[in-house]
């Protein structure tokens, strides 16, 4: 299997919406894997991060519950074997949960071919990182909201600059023993951290293999509020254009938006995004995939034959693009620099 990165780069670089649609309709109807699966296996963060939901008292309230191991066995048995990857962790802090090396395992067992980990890594110990990349994990993601102690444990509250400092050494030392694991940094620029995105080498150094620049979003109430991209557009050329060709120099894969997306992301007006509903499944503790999908008792075949799911993908495929407008921005369309 290659890499995921380069199944996304061919993604970006068909710009035919229909196109893109055909291929995964003709994907769906021969049995192959192309979902991705997003599973926060449990409601909870140890972090209250400013730019977080996490960081909202009412809307902390609303989000707890976990899965059982037995449940996420269930799930896996049912979706996994169309998953081209696996991201554990995606809206909370998966490092919680306490049979996360093993969730990390069914990944392997139903041979997805991309097992990430997004986690905020304040609690992964050098132990349970090696058992998870001996369970079969591809790819560690942390992320960061700064590159200073100062900034990092302002914006990362109840994180600890020296835990994360920690881990990216024990992520050296396990990349000796499986070179082939990789490592992410997601960071969230606002107005507060744009300038720290040149310490990025001093402080992640040679162990980065991707990064995502990702311009502040709202996602939901939040503490910190500053949602002006003006200054980030106007940095672009100055701050993060170097960034990205310094990635290019490094062979690192780079994630970020182009100039201009930034500003029409302002604007809150977002593509048709058919593919990425169609190639999205998103599993918590309250809820799984489709609204009306229980793995209890079906599979994502007996599902897709119930819903015509095939056939919908066709339709889809061939029916009009649908532009849209949205009040919370939760997608960005990414380039892989
Ligand atoms: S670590 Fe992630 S989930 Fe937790 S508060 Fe921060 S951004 Fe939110």
């Amino acid at each position: 299997m290659g890499n995921i990165y380069r199944i996304l780069r061919l993604g970006t670089q068909i710009k035919s919406r229909r196109l893109k649609l055909l291929g995964l309709w003709l994907f769906h109807v021969l049995g192959r894997r192309y979902i991705g699966v997003f599973l926060d296996p449990v409601m909870a963060c140890n972090f209250r991060c400013k730019m977080c939901y996490f960081s909202d008292e009412e809307k902390r309230k609303t989000l707890k519950g976990s899965l059982r191991y037995e449940e996420i066995e269930a799930i896996a048995a049912s979706l996994f074997h169309r998953a081209l990857k696996l991201q554990v962790g995606c809206g909370a802090e998966p490092t919680l949960h306490k049979d996360l090396i093993k969730i990390i395992g069914l990944g392997k067992k139903y041979k997805v071919p991309y097992i990430s980990l997004t986690t905020n890594g304040n609690l992964l110990t050098k132990e349970q990182l090696s058992a998870a990349v001996e369970n079969g994990l591809d790819e560690l993601t942390l992320s960061a909201h700064g590159f200073t102690r100062e900034t990092y444990e302002y914006l990362m509250a109840n994180g600890k600059f020296d835990l994360f400092k920690r881990l990216l050494a024990d992520v050296a030392d396990v990349k000796k023993k499986y070179p082939r694991f990789k490592l992410r940094i997601n960071y969230t620029i606002n107005n507060a951290n744009l300038e720290e995105l040149s310490c990025i080498w001093d402080i992640v150094g040679s162990q980065l293999d991707i990064l995502q620049l990702r311009p502040i979003q709202k996602i939901g109430d939040s503490e910190y509020n500053d949602f002006d991209l003006t200054r980030i557009y106007a940095s672009y050329d100055t701050v993060l254009q170097p960034l990205i060709e310094e990635c290019r120099r490094r062979n690192i894969i780079c994630l970020a938006p182009d100039k201009r997306n930034i500003i029409m992301l302002e604007e809150n007006e977002v593509d048709d995004n058919s593919f990425e509903k169609a190639t999205y499944c998103y599993v918590s503790p309250r809820e799984c995939w489709k609204d009306d999908f229980d793995y209890r008792t079906e599979t994502f075949e007996s599902y897709a034959a119930r819903r015509h799911l095939g056939r919908q993908l066709l339709g889809k495929a061939f029916g009009k693009a649908k532009r849209q407008k949205v009040d919370v921005t939760r997608k960005m369309n990414y380039n892989i620099k």
